[in-house]
Protein backbone atom coordinates (compact mmCIF):
# COMPACT_ATOMS: atom_id res chain seq x y z
CA UNK A 1 0.00 0.00 0.00
CA UNK A 2 0.95 3.17 -0.57
CA UNK A 3 -0.09 6.97 -0.17
CA UNK A 4 -3.22 8.21 -2.08
CA UNK A 5 -4.45 4.18 -2.56
CA UNK A 6 -8.38 4.06 -2.66
CA UNK A 7 -10.06 1.18 -0.22
CA UNK A 8 -13.50 0.76 1.40
CA UNK A 9 -13.23 0.60 4.74
CA UNK A 10 -15.83 -0.59 8.07
CA UNK A 11 -15.79 2.31 10.96
CA UNK A 12 -15.54 -0.14 14.28
CA UNK A 13 -14.45 2.90 17.06
CA UNK A 14 -13.21 6.51 16.99
CA UNK A 15 -9.48 7.47 18.31
CA UNK A 16 -8.85 10.08 20.89
CA UNK A 17 -8.89 12.72 18.37
CA UNK A 18 -12.30 11.86 17.05
CA UNK A 19 -10.72 9.95 13.95
CA UNK A 20 -12.80 6.85 12.74
CA UNK A 21 -11.10 3.51 13.50
CA UNK A 22 -11.21 0.58 10.85
CA UNK A 23 -8.95 -2.13 9.57
CA UNK A 24 -7.81 -3.36 5.82
CA UNK A 25 -5.40 -5.60 5.24
CA UNK A 26 -4.23 -6.15 8.32
CA UNK A 27 -3.79 -2.67 9.15
CA UNK A 28 -5.49 -0.20 11.72
CA UNK A 29 -6.21 3.07 10.13
CA UNK A 30 -6.96 6.59 11.61
CA UNK A 31 -10.01 7.98 9.52
CA UNK A 32 -10.59 11.87 9.82
CA UNK A 33 -14.49 12.66 9.18
CA UNK A 34 -15.96 8.88 9.22
CA UNK A 35 -17.63 7.71 12.50
CA UNK A 36 -18.42 4.29 13.85
CA UNK A 37 -20.93 2.88 11.67
CA UNK A 38 -19.71 4.54 8.34
CA UNK A 39 -18.66 2.27 5.64
CA UNK A 40 -16.84 4.44 3.42
CA UNK A 41 -14.20 4.77 0.21
CA UNK A 42 -10.89 6.49 1.56
CA UNK A 43 -7.53 7.22 0.28
CA UNK A 44 -4.92 7.25 2.47
CA UNK A 45 -2.61 10.41 3.80
CA UNK A 46 -0.16 8.69 5.84
CA UNK A 47 1.18 5.16 6.43
CA UNK A 48 3.35 3.59 9.09
CA UNK A 49 4.38 0.10 9.77
CA UNK A 50 1.38 -0.91 11.57
CA UNK A 51 -1.07 1.59 10.76
CA UNK A 52 -2.54 4.39 8.53
CA UNK A 53 -4.12 7.26 8.16
CA UNK A 54 -7.05 8.11 5.61
CA UNK A 55 -9.06 10.60 4.63
CA UNK A 56 -12.89 10.15 3.60
CA UNK A 57 -13.60 9.82 0.07
CA UNK A 58 -16.87 9.06 -0.27
CA UNK A 59 -19.63 7.63 2.40
CA UNK A 60 -21.09 4.56 1.38
CA UNK A 61 -23.26 3.68 3.66
CA UNK A 62 -23.79 6.20 6.63
CA UNK A 63 -23.95 4.99 10.02
CA UNK A 64 -27.13 5.38 11.87
CA UNK A 65 -25.52 7.80 14.12
CA UNK A 66 -24.28 10.09 11.15
CA UNK A 67 -26.24 13.51 10.81
CA UNK A 68 -25.66 16.77 9.13
CA UNK A 69 -23.85 19.12 10.77
CA UNK A 70 -25.61 22.44 11.42
CA UNK A 71 -22.34 24.45 11.09
CA UNK A 72 -20.89 24.39 7.43
CA UNK A 73 -17.33 24.74 8.45
CA UNK A 74 -17.33 20.74 10.19
CA UNK A 75 -14.31 19.17 9.10
CA UNK A 76 -12.73 22.04 7.92
CA UNK A 77 -12.06 23.90 11.00
CA UNK A 78 -10.17 22.64 13.99
CA UNK A 79 -13.23 23.50 16.87
CA UNK A 80 -15.48 20.57 16.55
CA UNK A 81 -14.33 16.95 15.42
CA UNK A 82 -17.34 15.14 15.74
CA UNK A 83 -20.33 17.16 14.98
CA UNK A 84 -21.15 14.91 12.16
CA UNK A 85 -22.37 12.46 15.24
CA UNK A 86 -25.57 13.02 16.42
CA UNK A 87 -25.09 14.12 20.19
CA UNK A 88 -26.81 11.16 21.89
CA UNK A 89 -24.38 8.76 20.30
CA UNK A 90 -21.74 11.33 21.32
CA UNK A 91 -22.93 10.87 24.54
CA UNK A 92 -22.72 7.20 24.63
CA UNK A 93 -19.59 6.98 22.94
CA UNK A 94 -18.02 9.57 25.70
CA UNK A 95 -19.60 7.00 28.38
CA UNK A 96 -18.16 4.10 26.47
CA UNK A 97 -14.44 5.67 26.47
CA UNK A 98 -14.78 6.17 30.40
CA UNK A 99 -16.14 2.63 30.90
CA UNK A 100 -12.67 1.14 28.56
CA UNK A 101 -10.26 3.32 30.48
CA UNK A 102 -11.50 2.09 33.64
CA UNK A 103 -10.97 -1.32 32.44
CA UNK A 104 -8.07 -1.28 30.59
CA UNK A 105 -6.08 1.01 32.40
CA UNK A 106 -7.55 1.24 35.83
CA UNK A 107 -7.62 -2.44 36.53
CA UNK A 108 -11.58 -2.41 37.35
CA UNK A 109 -13.92 -5.51 36.37
CA UNK A 110 -16.93 -5.10 33.95
CA UNK A 111 -19.48 -5.90 37.01
CA UNK A 112 -17.20 -3.48 39.23
CA UNK A 113 -17.56 -0.65 36.57
CA UNK A 114 -21.48 -1.62 36.13
CA UNK A 115 -22.17 -1.35 39.54
CA UNK A 116 -20.12 2.60 39.77
CA UNK A 117 -21.02 4.18 36.45
CA UNK A 118 -23.77 6.63 36.67
CA UNK A 119 -24.96 7.69 33.04
CA UNK A 120 -23.20 10.54 31.58
CA UNK A 121 -24.77 13.69 32.70
CA UNK A 122 -25.27 15.53 28.86
CA UNK A 123 -26.16 19.39 27.69
CA UNK A 124 -29.98 20.19 27.41
CA UNK A 125 -28.60 22.45 23.71
CA UNK A 126 -25.37 21.09 22.98
CA UNK A 127 -24.81 24.51 21.09
CA UNK A 128 -23.27 27.88 21.98
CA UNK A 129 -22.46 26.88 25.30
CA UNK A 130 -19.02 28.71 25.52
CA UNK A 131 -18.28 31.34 27.39
CA UNK A 132 -15.22 32.22 25.93
CA UNK A 133 -13.75 32.43 22.61
CA UNK A 134 -10.08 33.52 21.62
CA UNK A 135 -9.52 33.83 18.07
CA UNK A 136 -6.58 33.94 15.65
CA UNK A 137 -6.02 37.06 13.86
CA UNK A 138 -4.35 36.97 10.33
CA UNK A 139 -4.66 38.58 6.65
CA UNK A 140 -6.32 36.87 3.65
CA UNK A 141 -4.48 36.14 0.46
CA UNK A 142 -5.76 40.10 -0.63
CA UNK A 143 -4.48 41.59 2.74
CA UNK A 144 -7.99 42.16 4.50
CA UNK A 145 -8.14 41.03 8.21
CA UNK A 146 -9.74 37.90 8.90
CA UNK A 147 -10.42 36.23 12.35
CA UNK A 148 -11.74 32.86 12.71
CA UNK A 149 -10.28 29.24 14.37
CA UNK A 150 -7.13 27.22 12.90
CA UNK A 151 -8.00 24.55 10.80
CA UNK A 152 -7.41 20.83 12.05
CA UNK A 153 -3.53 20.40 12.36
CA UNK A 154 -2.51 23.50 11.43
CA UNK A 155 -2.30 27.59 11.45
CA UNK A 156 -4.35 28.23 8.81
CA UNK A 157 -7.24 30.46 9.70
CA UNK A 158 -10.90 29.03 9.01
CA UNK A 159 -13.51 31.79 9.32
CA UNK A 160 -17.26 31.15 9.37
CA UNK A 161 -20.00 33.64 9.28
CA UNK A 162 -21.00 31.75 13.15
CA UNK A 163 -19.93 29.37 14.98
CA UNK A 164 -22.32 27.09 16.74
CA UNK A 165 -20.20 26.61 20.14
CA UNK A 166 -19.36 30.42 20.84
CA UNK A 167 -22.50 32.75 21.76
CA UNK A 168 -23.52 35.60 19.40
CA UNK A 169 -21.87 38.63 20.80
CA UNK A 170 -18.77 37.03 19.62
CA UNK A 171 -19.96 37.33 16.04
CA UNK A 172 -20.42 41.00 16.72
CA UNK A 173 -17.18 41.60 18.19
CA UNK A 174 -16.03 39.88 15.41
CA UNK A 175 -17.43 42.39 12.27
CA UNK A 176 -16.34 45.22 14.24
CA UNK A 177 -13.08 44.39 14.57
CA UNK A 178 -12.73 42.92 11.17
CA UNK A 179 -14.05 46.64 9.70
CA UNK A 180 -11.82 48.56 11.45
CA UNK A 181 -9.09 48.64 9.22
CA UNK A 182 -6.64 47.86 12.30
CA UNK A 183 -3.12 45.97 11.39
CA UNK A 184 -3.51 42.36 11.97
CA UNK A 185 -0.46 40.04 12.61
CA UNK A 186 1.50 37.85 10.32
CA UNK A 187 2.77 34.92 12.17
CA UNK A 188 5.35 34.60 9.00
CA UNK A 189 7.34 37.66 9.20
CA UNK A 190 6.27 38.59 13.05
CA UNK A 191 4.65 41.62 11.62
CA UNK A 192 1.53 43.43 12.36
CA UNK A 193 0.03 44.05 15.51
CA UNK A 194 -3.43 42.24 16.63
CA UNK A 195 -2.44 38.67 17.16
CA UNK A 196 -5.48 37.81 18.81
CA UNK A 197 -8.81 38.63 20.49
CA UNK A 198 -9.81 37.12 23.66
CA UNK A 199 -13.68 37.48 24.41
CA UNK A 200 -15.61 36.09 27.23
CA UNK A 201 -18.99 36.67 28.51
CA UNK A 202 -20.22 35.88 31.78
CA UNK A 203 -23.47 33.91 30.91
CA UNK A 204 -25.62 34.55 34.40
CA UNK A 205 -24.92 38.22 34.63
CA UNK A 206 -24.46 39.10 30.83
CA UNK A 207 -21.11 40.91 31.37
CA UNK A 208 -18.56 41.22 28.16
CA UNK A 209 -14.97 41.25 28.05
CA UNK A 210 -12.52 41.43 25.22
CA UNK A 211 -8.92 41.19 25.23
CA UNK A 212 -6.58 42.19 22.17
CA UNK A 213 -3.04 40.02 22.59
CA UNK A 214 -0.53 42.54 20.48
CA UNK A 215 2.58 41.87 19.18
CA UNK A 216 4.48 44.79 20.97
CA UNK A 217 6.41 44.78 23.89
CA UNK A 218 4.45 47.53 25.86
CA UNK A 219 1.82 50.59 25.34
CA UNK A 220 3.23 52.01 22.44
CA UNK A 221 1.71 54.50 19.39
CA UNK A 222 0.61 51.49 17.58
CA UNK A 223 -1.34 50.28 20.28
CA UNK A 224 -2.73 53.65 21.27
CA UNK A 225 -4.32 53.35 17.49
CA UNK A 226 -5.50 50.01 17.71
CA UNK A 227 -7.58 51.05 21.17
CA UNK A 228 -8.45 54.43 19.45
CA UNK A 229 -10.18 53.10 16.53
CA UNK A 230 -11.47 49.73 18.67
CA UNK A 231 -12.61 51.86 22.05
CA UNK A 232 -15.79 53.57 20.71
CA UNK A 233 -17.39 50.81 18.83
CA UNK A 234 -17.00 47.90 21.04
CA UNK A 235 -17.45 50.06 24.23
CA UNK A 236 -21.44 50.15 22.64
CA UNK A 237 -21.33 46.59 22.37
CA UNK A 238 -24.23 45.56 25.14
CA UNK A 239 -23.00 44.13 28.14
CA UNK A 240 -19.47 45.15 27.53
CA UNK A 241 -17.65 45.96 31.10
CA UNK A 242 -13.90 45.19 30.53
CA UNK A 243 -11.66 45.93 27.33
CA UNK A 244 -8.23 44.93 28.21
CA UNK A 245 -4.80 44.72 26.10
CA UNK A 246 -2.29 42.17 26.07
CA UNK A 247 1.45 42.39 25.46
CA UNK A 248 2.76 39.21 23.89
CA UNK A 249 5.84 40.21 21.37
CA UNK A 250 7.32 36.46 21.38
CA UNK A 251 7.39 34.36 18.34
CA UNK A 252 5.49 31.18 19.03
CA UNK A 253 2.08 29.52 19.87
CA UNK A 254 1.63 30.66 23.43
CA UNK A 255 -1.11 33.27 22.91
CA UNK A 256 -0.92 34.97 25.90
CA UNK A 257 2.41 37.55 26.98
CA UNK A 258 2.61 38.30 30.71
CA UNK A 259 1.21 41.84 30.68
CA UNK A 260 -1.98 42.61 31.21
CA UNK A 261 -3.70 46.46 31.23
CA UNK A 262 -7.21 47.80 31.28
CA UNK A 263 -7.95 50.23 28.66
CA UNK A 264 -11.79 50.60 29.23
CA UNK A 265 -14.45 49.58 31.94
CA UNK A 266 -12.75 47.20 35.01
CA UNK A 267 -10.15 44.34 34.14
CA UNK A 268 -12.53 41.65 35.18
CA UNK A 269 -16.08 39.88 34.60
CA UNK A 270 -18.14 38.69 37.40
CA UNK A 271 -20.17 35.37 36.83
CA UNK A 272 -21.90 33.13 38.86
CA UNK A 273 -22.23 29.21 39.49
CA UNK A 274 -24.81 28.14 41.25
CA UNK A 275 -24.93 31.12 44.39
CA UNK A 276 -21.51 31.68 43.82
CA UNK A 277 -19.95 34.87 42.14
CA UNK A 278 -16.77 35.14 40.82
CA UNK A 279 -14.19 37.77 39.06
CA UNK A 280 -12.54 36.10 36.32
CA UNK A 281 -9.75 38.45 34.78
CA UNK A 282 -8.21 38.07 31.16
CA UNK A 283 -5.35 35.32 31.86
CA UNK A 284 -8.07 33.09 34.49
CA UNK A 285 -8.29 30.17 33.86
CA UNK A 286 -12.59 29.81 34.18
CA UNK A 287 -14.62 26.64 32.91
CA UNK A 288 -15.84 27.50 29.57
CA UNK A 289 -19.50 25.76 29.85
CA UNK A 290 -21.17 27.13 32.77
CA UNK A 291 -24.87 25.47 32.65
CA UNK A 292 -22.73 21.66 32.84
CA UNK A 293 -20.00 23.21 35.20
CA UNK A 294 -22.57 23.90 37.59
CA UNK A 295 -24.09 20.24 36.83
CA UNK A 296 -19.98 19.43 37.61
CA UNK A 297 -19.79 21.12 40.79
CA UNK A 298 -23.38 19.92 42.32
CA UNK A 299 -21.45 16.57 41.89
CA UNK A 300 -19.03 17.00 43.12
CA UNK A 301 -20.52 18.58 46.14
CA UNK A 302 -23.03 15.85 46.74
CA UNK A 303 -20.19 12.63 46.74
CA UNK A 304 -18.08 15.02 49.09
CA UNK A 305 -20.95 14.63 51.21
CA UNK A 306 -20.64 17.35 53.18
CA UNK A 307 -22.64 18.48 56.65
CA UNK A 308 -20.92 21.81 58.05
CA UNK A 309 -18.56 20.11 59.82
CA UNK A 310 -15.85 18.94 57.75
CA UNK A 311 -12.38 20.30 56.69
CA UNK A 312 -12.04 19.80 53.26
CA UNK A 313 -8.97 20.16 50.83
CA UNK A 314 -9.28 20.94 47.28
CA UNK A 315 -6.44 20.39 45.06
CA UNK A 316 -5.73 22.19 41.66
CA UNK A 317 -8.17 24.70 42.58
CA UNK A 318 -7.87 27.53 40.32
CA UNK A 319 -9.48 30.55 41.14
CA UNK A 320 -11.23 28.74 43.62
CA UNK A 321 -14.09 27.86 41.87
CA UNK A 322 -14.91 24.53 43.11
CA UNK A 323 -13.26 25.75 46.85
CA UNK A 324 -15.85 28.31 47.36
CA UNK A 325 -18.66 25.96 46.12
CA UNK A 326 -17.64 23.67 48.80
CA UNK A 327 -16.89 26.13 51.26
CA UNK A 328 -20.76 27.02 51.54
CA UNK A 329 -20.90 23.47 53.50
CA UNK A 330 -18.12 22.81 54.76
CA UNK A 331 -16.16 24.22 58.08
CA UNK A 332 -13.03 24.86 56.28
CA UNK A 333 -11.56 24.75 52.64
CA UNK A 334 -7.83 24.58 51.88
CA UNK A 335 -7.19 25.37 48.05
CA UNK A 336 -3.92 24.83 46.30
CA UNK A 337 -2.95 26.02 42.83
CA UNK A 338 0.04 26.44 41.13
CA UNK A 339 -0.65 29.44 39.69
CA UNK A 340 0.14 32.70 41.54
CA UNK A 341 -2.35 34.93 39.74
CA UNK A 342 -5.28 32.50 40.04
CA UNK A 343 -4.34 32.13 43.93
CA UNK A 344 -4.74 36.13 44.08
CA UNK A 345 -8.52 35.57 42.64
CA UNK A 346 -9.24 33.14 44.60
CA UNK A 347 -8.84 34.59 47.42
CA UNK A 348 -10.31 37.83 46.08
CA UNK A 349 -13.55 35.69 45.47
CA UNK A 350 -13.74 34.21 49.04
CA UNK A 351 -14.10 37.94 50.05
CA UNK A 352 -16.49 38.72 47.20
CA UNK A 353 -18.95 36.14 48.79
CA UNK A 354 -18.08 36.99 52.55
CA UNK A 355 -16.25 33.54 52.58
CA UNK A 356 -14.38 33.23 55.46
CA UNK A 357 -13.76 29.49 56.09
CA UNK A 358 -11.43 29.00 52.83
CA UNK A 359 -7.88 29.45 52.59
CA UNK A 360 -5.65 29.60 49.13
CA UNK A 361 -1.43 28.36 48.90
CA UNK A 362 -0.09 28.96 45.84
CA UNK A 363 2.65 26.00 45.13
CA UNK A 364 2.42 22.40 43.55
CA UNK A 365 -0.02 19.68 44.94
CA UNK A 366 2.85 17.69 45.15
CA UNK A 367 5.08 19.74 47.48
CA UNK A 368 2.40 21.67 49.41
CA UNK A 369 0.53 18.64 50.53
CA UNK A 370 3.45 16.33 51.69
CA UNK A 371 5.13 19.79 53.47
CA UNK A 372 1.66 20.21 55.10
CA UNK A 373 1.50 16.86 56.36
CA UNK A 374 5.12 16.01 57.72
CA UNK A 375 5.60 19.64 59.31
CA UNK A 376 2.14 21.68 59.33
CA UNK A 377 4.45 23.96 57.52
CA UNK A 378 3.55 25.21 53.96
CA UNK A 379 6.56 26.94 52.32
CA UNK A 380 8.36 26.86 55.77
CA UNK A 381 5.49 28.86 57.37
CA UNK A 382 3.41 27.18 60.26
CA UNK A 383 -0.18 26.68 59.19
CA UNK A 384 -0.96 24.25 62.39
CA UNK A 385 -0.54 25.23 66.24
CA UNK A 386 -2.26 22.08 67.76
CA UNK A 387 -4.93 21.19 65.73
CA UNK A 388 -2.50 18.21 64.76
CA UNK A 389 -5.87 16.51 63.57
CA UNK A 390 -6.67 18.79 60.51
CA UNK A 391 -3.86 16.90 59.10
CA UNK A 392 -6.08 14.12 58.35
CA UNK A 393 -9.26 15.97 56.44
CA UNK A 394 -12.47 14.61 55.90
CA UNK A 395 -12.15 15.01 51.89
CA UNK A 396 -9.92 15.80 49.57
CA UNK A 397 -10.71 17.47 46.54
CA UNK A 398 -8.60 16.79 43.41
CA UNK A 399 -9.24 18.58 39.77
CA UNK A 400 -6.13 18.01 38.27
CA UNK A 401 -5.17 19.11 34.28
CA UNK A 402 -4.91 15.92 31.87
CA UNK A 403 -1.36 14.47 33.17
CA UNK A 404 -3.30 13.82 36.16
CA UNK A 405 -2.07 13.77 39.90
CA UNK A 406 1.21 13.09 40.84
CA UNK A 407 2.21 10.43 42.60
CA UNK A 408 3.54 12.15 45.81
CA UNK A 409 0.64 13.84 45.73
CA UNK A 410 -1.39 10.42 45.42
CA UNK A 411 0.74 9.31 48.16
CA UNK A 412 0.57 12.17 50.45
CA UNK A 413 -3.56 11.44 50.40
CA UNK A 414 -3.74 8.36 51.28
CA UNK A 415 -1.36 8.52 54.15
CA UNK A 416 -3.93 11.14 55.26
CA UNK A 417 -6.31 9.30 55.00
CA UNK A 418 -9.39 11.28 54.38
CA UNK A 419 -12.81 9.45 54.47
CA UNK A 420 -13.80 10.42 50.70
CA UNK A 421 -11.72 11.15 48.34
CA UNK A 422 -13.66 13.35 45.39
CA UNK A 423 -11.77 12.92 41.78
CA UNK A 424 -12.97 15.89 38.76
CA UNK A 425 -10.84 14.53 35.95
CA UNK A 426 -10.94 16.12 32.52
CA UNK A 427 -8.68 12.69 30.97
CA UNK A 428 -10.43 9.55 31.60
CA UNK A 429 -7.01 7.79 30.73
CA UNK A 430 -4.89 9.29 34.16
CA UNK A 431 -8.30 9.13 35.79
CA UNK A 432 -7.85 5.39 35.23
CA UNK A 433 -4.65 5.18 36.48
CA UNK A 434 -4.71 7.47 39.55
CA UNK A 435 -7.85 5.41 40.65
CA UNK A 436 -6.05 2.06 40.62
CA UNK A 437 -3.20 3.69 42.70
CA UNK A 438 -5.83 4.84 45.65
CA UNK A 439 -7.43 1.41 45.39
CA UNK A 440 -4.81 -0.03 45.66
CA UNK A 441 -3.90 1.73 49.01
CA UNK A 442 -7.33 1.94 50.35
CA UNK A 443 -9.86 3.51 48.95
CA UNK A 444 -13.26 1.62 47.24
CA UNK A 445 -14.26 3.46 44.06
CA UNK A 446 -18.22 4.15 44.94
CA UNK A 447 -19.50 6.14 42.30
CA UNK A 448 -17.86 7.39 38.36
CA UNK A 449 -20.41 10.45 37.12
CA UNK A 450 -18.78 11.56 33.10
CA UNK A 451 -19.90 14.74 32.21
CA UNK A 452 -20.14 16.07 29.29
CA UNK A 453 -19.18 19.89 29.26
CA UNK A 454 -17.91 20.27 25.55
CA UNK A 455 -20.74 18.88 22.72
CA UNK A 456 -18.78 18.12 19.02
CA UNK A 457 -15.19 17.72 20.46
CA UNK A 458 -13.69 14.25 22.27
CA UNK A 459 -13.10 15.99 25.72
CA UNK A 460 -14.97 14.31 28.50
CA UNK A 461 -15.15 15.45 32.41
CA UNK A 462 -15.99 12.37 34.89
CA UNK A 463 -16.54 12.99 38.70
CA UNK A 464 -15.78 10.42 40.94
CA UNK A 465 -16.36 9.46 44.81
CA UNK A 466 -13.97 7.39 46.48
CA UNK A 467 -14.63 6.04 49.89
CA UNK A 468 -11.68 4.81 52.23
CA UNK A 469 -12.36 1.23 53.17
N1 LIG B 1 -10.64 23.41 39.89
C1 LIG B 1 -10.49 24.55 39.02
C2 LIG B 1 -9.29 24.45 38.07
C3 LIG B 1 -9.09 23.15 37.38
S1 LIG B 1 -7.94 23.20 36.05
C4 LIG B 1 -11.77 24.83 38.25
O1 LIG B 1 -12.65 23.98 38.17
O2 LIG B 1 -11.92 25.94 37.72
C5 LIG B 1 -6.47 22.57 36.79
C6 LIG B 1 -5.70 23.60 37.58
O3 LIG B 1 -4.53 22.94 38.13
C7 LIG B 1 -5.18 24.77 36.78
O4 LIG B 1 -5.62 25.96 37.41
C8 LIG B 1 -3.64 24.63 36.85
O5 LIG B 1 -2.98 25.87 36.90
C9 LIG B 1 -3.46 23.87 38.12
N2 LIG B 1 -2.21 23.06 38.28
C10 LIG B 1 -1.49 22.46 37.32
N3 LIG B 1 -0.49 21.72 37.85
C11 LIG B 1 -0.59 21.86 39.19
C12 LIG B 1 0.16 21.35 40.31
N4 LIG B 1 1.19 20.53 40.11
N5 LIG B 1 -0.21 21.68 41.56
C13 LIG B 1 -1.28 22.52 41.75
N6 LIG B 1 -2.01 23.06 40.74
C14 LIG B 1 -1.69 22.73 39.48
Amino acid sequence: MKKNDTFEIEIEDVSVNGEGIGHFDGMTFFVKGAIPGDRALCGVTKLKKKYGFARVIEILEPSKDRVTPKCDMAGRCGGCQIMQMDYKAQLSMKEHLVREKLLRIGGFSREKIDQVMEPIVGMETPYHYRNKAQYPVGCDKDGNLIMGFYGPHSHRIVESDRCYLGTDVNEEIKEIIKSSGVSAYDEESHRGLLRHVLIRKGFFTGEVMVCFIVNAKDENAAVKGLCDRLIPPLSKVEGMKSICVNFNDKVGNVILGKKTICVWGQDYITDTIGEVAFHISAPSFFQVNPYQTKKLYDKALEYASLTGEETVWDLYCGIGTISLFLAQKAKRVYGVEVVPEAIENAKENAGLNGMENAEFFVGKAEEVLPEFYSKGTIHGEKILDGEEDLKCPDVIVVDPPRKGCDEACLNTMVSMKPERIVYVSCDPATLARDLKYLCENGYDLKEVTPVDQFAHSMHVESVVKLIRQ
